[in-house]
């Protein structure tokens, strides 16, 4: 048994669909899990890998190779071979990951602060309650394992995003791929809505693409684990409202996890594959363990954990490392049913760090709820933390500011 299994692509479960047609990814580790492994049996592509390595000879870049294979998995590991002889040429200097303080910065107001749009906001929601478009494009077992195609990647260097690494892919995806107007639009919007100092663990933008639905977006480590990429399916970003909420629920991820919060287990990093590895790592945490690393004890995801998993995450659990498909979307369906009233989505159900984000998402974009369930508690933790207050009041404006029209 592992307790590896994260919400995450693969987990898209039947019992959503009568709720919702949303699905959003966390962390794609067990995804890429796969295509390491398939990577690794094909003699080809390591022939190719090899080949790489000797040419640009640098253990620096060497240990990024490997790493960003194991993260982002080999396709997109290869466009970003470009990336590390680039920053030979370049002598690009590492940006500094996020500090906790920049976590609490409390922003100056602007002129945008004080904006609101309730009937935006409420649309953005209802909208990720109950989808636009007419085919549900998931939901059943069937289709359940569908991975998303890697079209483009793009360095982040602060706002900007450098020349795009396309890769080679199947003819339906090359107008996906070579729209390169959607993908910086999409990234552009994402740098309106969160501020600077707030996406400083951003290190690269990934364009993705899974058709419609299934899989909106994902986040995950990359580099030395301390660095995160977005990545973003490109076809889903087309109905604002819904790129809106997948880049805040995303942001989410990035607020709950980054290295401030959860220091990065380079170990469990390393060796993705590595189930024991992982589980001595999480019994030896004293904090909950979201998979990246050991929480700290004042992170938000730790207290959000104490607070409100910790009466209901062995039953969880259990489901959790339900192996068969079917069998663990029957039994998430039951438990979410039995404790629907302590989650703000069908989808937060799917993990502790999924909650916390789909929980983030609606306390941006709710409004302040009375507390009568212990979903809107959930949303009222988000309220004690001043800064966070603040953020949202920042990004409720920018939202109001630069929503695509
Ligand atoms: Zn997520």
């Amino acid at each position: 048994m592992s307790p590896r299994r994260h919400g995450d692509a693969r987990k898209r479960t039947a019992f959503l669909r009568g709720f919702s047609v949303k699905l959003r990814v966390i962390r794609r580790r067990s995804v890429y899990k796969k295509v390491l492994r398939n990577s690794l049996l094909d003699e080809k592509r390591n022939s190719e890998l090899a080949g790489l390595i000797w040419i640009l000879h640098l253990d620096k870049y060497l240990t990024l190779l490997l790493r960003l294979m194991v993260l982002l998995g080999f396709p997109v590991c290869l466009s970003l071979a470009c990336y590390a002889v680039t920053d030979l040429f370049l002598a690009r200097e590492p940006t500094p990951g996020p500090s906790p303080a920049a976590l609490v910065t409390v922003v100056p107001p602007t002129a945008a602060l004080n904006a609101t749009c309730p009937n935006l906001t409420a649309d953005i929601l209802d909208v990720a309650r109950y989808g636009t478009t007419s085919g549900d494009g998931l939901g059943s077992a069937k289709n359940s394992e569908v991975e998303a195609t890697y079209l483009v990647t793009y360095l982040v260097r602060g706002d900007r995003i450098g020349a795009a690494n396309p890769e080679s892919v199947p003819v339906e995806f090359l107008d996906e791929r070579d729209d390169s107007a959607a993908h910086e639009a999409a990234w552009e919007y994402f740098t309106a809505l969160i501020p600077a100092d707030e996406r400083s663990m951003l290190a690269a933008y990934v364009v993705i693409t899974d058709g419609p639905q299934n899989i909106l977006g994902a986040v995950s480590q990359i580099r030395t684990a301390d660095r995160w990429a977005l990545e973003i399916d490109i076809e889903d970003a087309r109905d604002a409202h819904d790129l809106t909420y997948t880049l805040l629920h995303e942001f989410g991820h990035l607020l709950t996890l980054n290295e401030g919060q959860v220091p990065p287990s380079r170990a469990v990093f390393n060796n993705p594959d590595d189930d024991a590895l992982f589980e001595s790592e999480a019994a030896a945490c004293l904090q909950y363990f979201p998979g990246e690393g050991c929480s700290n004890p004042g992170s938000y995801i730790n207290k959000f954990y104490d607070q409100f998993w910790t009466g209901i995450h062995a039953e969880w659990l259990e489901i959790d490392l339900q192996e068969d498909q079917n069998a663990y979307e029957d039994q998430l369906g039951a438990f979410y049913r039995k404790y629907r009233d302590q989650f703000v989505s069908d989808y937060a159900v799917t993990s502790p760090a999924e909650d916390a984000a789909e929980t983030w998402t609606y306390f941006v974009l709710d409004s302040k709820p009375d507390g009568d369930s212990i979903a809107e508690q959930k949303m009222l933790f988000f309220y004690e933390h001043p800064e966070l207050v603040q953020l949202r009041t920042e990004i409720l404006g920018n939202i109001c500011e630069s929503f695509p029209q």
